[in-house]
């Protein structure tokens, strides 16, 4: 490094193995096996999975089938979003005592810039490390951390700072991985296509096309090539990428636009009872992943898919914003109502948004059964009932009992729920 020249700057957190790491650390006879978080129906999909079930090539986003045929020993586990929000906001919390300069992605994921710290904090490479060691104190779980000039390199190199699984074994990781900027270019250029944001599936084919498989071949490609095969925004965007250009800023603070859960069914559904049962147990799910965020919502939106697809929305803003399952299941039961299930509906959501901060006072309450129903002041939980039977009269107002059609209720930010916050790996069954 010459003199003068800053260290990179940009950080980028991801745990390992996050929803099935919190399953081995609550329940230690799961350690050394191979563990999955996901549906194990039909349509069920990987949402996470040990380095034991990676080593038999299961990875996450995967089809639930594929994974039982790779590793048919694996432990097939639903998930619990309000206990893995509750350590992302512990995560969180860390993160911001290093800095406030953090962008939260997802629950267990986050990009720091830390260049404007290093006179207070140290080298980068020093405040990485002692990140993971806080993470490993605290929490009990491991992660890695990627350092960069740009977000794009911070986040390649997090992945090179993982475990790797074979099956000789657990390869461990360095755990941080720092890019100097003159070995930029060589370390990016190692890596394939599909390792560069926007290219999907689609773009990966043609890139193939085009004889280009790795990002070094890409940056040889020249830009006009690019943007004839791809399209202009997107020719350049990636022709800049293969090049080490990624411009964009770490952003701090975005705050969670909503908070949602859904779920495909193993089958279509038709029966409406049946529905309102689900409906109220994702409402109770979602009302503990937004005490788990300290957050209440004003936004509750139903959303439907249907046997051929298609995508209903409705969505209703109440005047105070509300906390608990009773509340949330309330508004979204209503909302459903408004809705037809007789062509089969293949998945359904719920989601809060219109989020505001403080999810009730710290009163804990004990059902007397052992179950752990968060933290929820009274006077809010009498207060996110009233606000809620209020909703249901007028939302029958607005939509009748029964009523059926097109009519969508989308409103400009409440529909669109972000996928790492989703559950949409399918039923257990
Ligand atoms: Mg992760």
């Amino acid at each position: 490094m010459g003199d003068g020249v800053p260290p990179p700057g940009i950080l980028h957190v991801d745990m390992d193995a996050f929803f099935a790491s919190v399953e081995v650390l609550d329940d230690p006879s799961l350690a050394g096996l191979p563990v999955i978080v996901g549906g194990a129906g039909a349509r069920g999909v990987v949402a996470s999975c040990t380095y034991e079930a990676r080593a038999f090539g299961v990875h996450s986003a995967m089809p639930s089938v594929r994974a039982r045929q790779l590793c048919p020993q694996a432990i097939f586990l639903p998930g619990r979003h309000g206990r893995y929000a509750e350590i992302s906001g512990q995560l969180h919390g860390i993160l911001a005592d290093i800095t406030p300069m953090v962008e939260p992605i997802g629950l267990d994921e986050a990009f720091l810039n830390v260049a404007g710290a290093i006179r207070m904090l140290g080298h980068p490479e020093k405040i990485a490390y002692g990140l993971r060691d806080r993470v490993r104190t605290d929490l009990s779980l491991d992660c890695a951390v990627g350092i960069g000039r740009s977000k794009m390199i911070a986040k390649l190199a997090s992945r090179a700072a993982k475990p790797r699984a074979s099956r000789a074994g657990l390869v461990p990781g360095p755990g941080v991985v720092l890019i100097e900027p003159d070995v930029e270019l060589a370390f990016l250029h190692g890596h394939k296509v599909e390792a560069l944001w926007g290219v999907g599936p689609a773009t990966a084919k043609r890139l193939h096309e085009l004889g280009v498989r790795t990002v070094g071949d890409l940056a040889a490609v020249p830009g006009e090539t690019l943007m004839r095969r791809l399209g202009k925004a997107s020719g350049l965007h990636l022709s800049a990428l293969a090049h080490g250009e990624d411009p964009s800023p770490v952003t701090p603070n975005r705050p969670a636009k909503s908070i949602g859960h859904e779920e495909t069914f193993s089958h279509d559904l038709l029966d409406r009872a049946q529905l309102e049962r689900h409906v109220l147990r994702m409402a109770e799910s979602v009302a503990t992943m937004l005490r788990g965020a300290s957050t209440a919502a004003r936004t509750i939106t139903v959303k439907v898919k249907f046997s051929d697809l298609s995508l209903q929305t409705r969505s209703y803003t109440l005047s105070q914003a509300i906390t608990t399952g009773g509340a949330i299941g309330q508004v979204a039961a209503s909302l459903l109502a408004g809705i037809d299930p007789a062509d089969g509906i293949r998945l359904l959501g719920v989601s809060a948004s219109g989020l505001v901060e403080g999810g009730g006072d710290q009163l804990s309450f004990d059902l007397g059964d052992g179950r752990d129903v968060g933290t929820q002041s009274a006077t809010s939980l009498e207060q996110s009932w009233h606000d809620a039977t209020a909703a249901v009269d007028a939302i029958r107002d607005k939509f009748g009992r029964s009523a059926v059609g097109a009519a969508s209720m989308v409103t400009e930010d409440g529909v669109q729920v972000p996928a790492r916050r989703d559950a949409p790996w399918g039923p257990a069954r």
